[in-house]
């Protein structure tokens, strides 16, 4: 049903052409969810983990996360 490789039903989308690869979002997340690829870009590695405190949403300088959550917009 879900699979890792499927980015529309991520609990946290990134925009690739807005991160810059500096680690932040990775470095916040207390559930260890993001992961960087070989180019330092964050990916959403686990998930499943994710608790949708949007902490790497409110860090990242760029605006590039965005954490979906129920009821919201
Ligand atoms: S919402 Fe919180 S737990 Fe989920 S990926 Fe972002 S920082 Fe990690
Ligand atoms: S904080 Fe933003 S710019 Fe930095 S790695 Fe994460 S998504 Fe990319």
């Amino acid at each position: 049903m879900s699979s890792p490789d499927t980015v529309n039903t991520d609990p946290v989308l990134i925009d690739r052409s807005l991160c810059k690869a500096c680690g932040i979002c990775i470095a916040f997340c207390p559930k260890k969810v993001l992961e960087a690829d070989e180019s330092g870009i964050a990916v959403v590695a686990h998930p499943e983990e994710c608790i949708k405190c949007r902490m790497c949403e409110l860090r990242c300088p760029d605006f590039a996360v965005m954490v979906r959550s129920e009821g919201d917009e």
